[in-house]
């Protein structure tokens, strides 16, 4: 099997596996606990804390465990809100292209009456800060722009984009759920007052997260209940996870440059062997784009046929297409950087990472571009397009 989907989960490593076992089994007390064996827990949460903040260059009582990336996202935005609407500004900006977590909330914070603004997205699939300057209101109380886009890998002005905030007085969040790990981040350099990450993007454990908030920040709960995380989020830390994350973080990072270099090249021969499919087209920046990221949008096919036809040859891959979202709509991230519906249908997202070899790289384009050319040939609206009964969008 070749797992290309990396985008969506990724494996957990071996040494983060063995860092969390102990936390299971021998020291499993409440790190609420006073006892002496509850403090062991306390001990390893304090210290998983001091290492996730050495990797994004901040302090530790900067950093907020969370149950993952949506939720750290939803916090964020939540209690940048509340400080907006103490101040009587109720104005948010982010762009058509967030993940889900981050446009559902804004969409909850729209009927709750806050006036949320979404940038248009430039066909490559990046926001200029100029963009972001021009749209910031005297009543903006947050802008929200994700570092790296989940599905089709663009990487965003984010230090840029951070300066134009610090300078306007607005805070600024990213969710960095796809760059942390990947591609270098900092938060101080880059002027971030809050960011979100998720550990099982970096092979780390499903189901924990971190939200960065600059101090002096007061982060707002979500989550009501006991005193945990200095009363910024209720509930039991899982502390094994955490450790876990933190000793993913410190893989991920510390192999960073090693790991970009082997995977971008790899991830050019794949961009360059599925272009040779005609009538096909590489969504988003080619240059600005993560390490380990493909995604392509080929004409008179559906992304749902092609993945499962993938599967039957042993290729784990994902598609922004209809079916596997439950909804009827094509991802609203090919549409925001101007894909016709038709064509936006036809998507495939091949996520790879540093196991990911030359040979399945290989596997991959043959395997896509025969699977493409079968779909086509069944499919009568591919036979219109060769007809000349439609119109093609792509070059061949
Ligand atoms: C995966 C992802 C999330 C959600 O993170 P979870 O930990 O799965 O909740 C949020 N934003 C982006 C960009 C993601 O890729």
């Amino acid at each position: 099997m070749i797992y290309a989907d990396n985008a969506a989960t990724t494996k957990v490593s071996h040494r983060v596996l063995e860092a969390m076992l102990p936390y299971w089994e021998e020291y499993y007390g409440n790190p609420s606990s006073l006892y002496e064996f509850g403090q062991k827990a306390k001990e390893a949460l304090e210290d998983a804390r001091e290492r996730i903040a050495k990797c994004m260059g901040c302090e530790a009582r900067e950093i907020t465990f969370t149950s993952g990336g949506s939720e750290a996202d939803n916090q964020a935005i939540r209690t940048a809100a509340a400080i907006g609407a103490e101040a009587g500004r109720k104005h948010i900006l982010s762009t058509a292209f967030e993940h889900h977590a981050v446009l559902h909330t804004l969409e909850a914070l729209r009927k709750e009456g806050y006036e949320i603004t979404l940038l248009d997205v430039h066909e490559n699939g990046i926001i200029t800060p100029e963009q972001v300057a021009e749209a910031i209101r005297p009543d903006t109380c947050l802008v929200t722009v994700m570092y790296a886009n989940n599905e089709i890998g663009t990487i965003q002005p984010i230090g840029q984009i951070g300066a134009i905030c610090r300078e306007r007085g607005v805070l600024f969040h990213t969710d960095a759920v796809q760059a942390v790990g990947h591609i270098p981040v900092d938060v101080r350099e880059q002027n971030i007052d809050m960011l979100s990450l998720s550990a099982h993007k970096f092979h780390g454990p499903k189901g924990v997260g971190v939200l960065y908030a600059r101090k002096g920040i007061r982060l707002g709960s979500v989550i009501y209940g006991g005193a945990q995380e200095r009363g910024k989020r209720a509930g039991t830390e899982n502390v094994p996870a955490i450790v876990g994350m933190a000793v993913a973080l410190e893989e991920a990072c510390g192999r960073l440059a090693q790991d970009t270099e082997t995977v971008r090249k790899l991830r050019d021969q794949l961009i360059d062997g599925l272009g040779r499919i005609p009538y096909s087209e590489l969504n988003g920046d080619r240059e600005h784009r993560l390490p380990g990221n493909v995604n392509y949008c080929f004409e008179g096919i559906e992304g749902e046929s092609l993945l499962l036809l993938l599967d039957d040859k042993g290729i784990c891959a994902s598609s922004g297409s209809a079916c596997t979202s439950g909804s009827l709509d094509p991802s609203h991230v090919l549409l925001a950087i101007g894909r016709p519906h038709e064509v936006a249908h036809g998507s495939l997202r091949l996520t790879i990472n540093e196991e990911t070899t030359e040979a399945d790289v290989d596997y991959m384009i043959q395997a896509v571009s025969d699977v493409v050319d079968y779909l086509r040939n069944m499919s009568p609206f591919w036979r219109d397009l060769v007809e000349g009964k439609r119109s093609h969008v792509f070059a061949p």
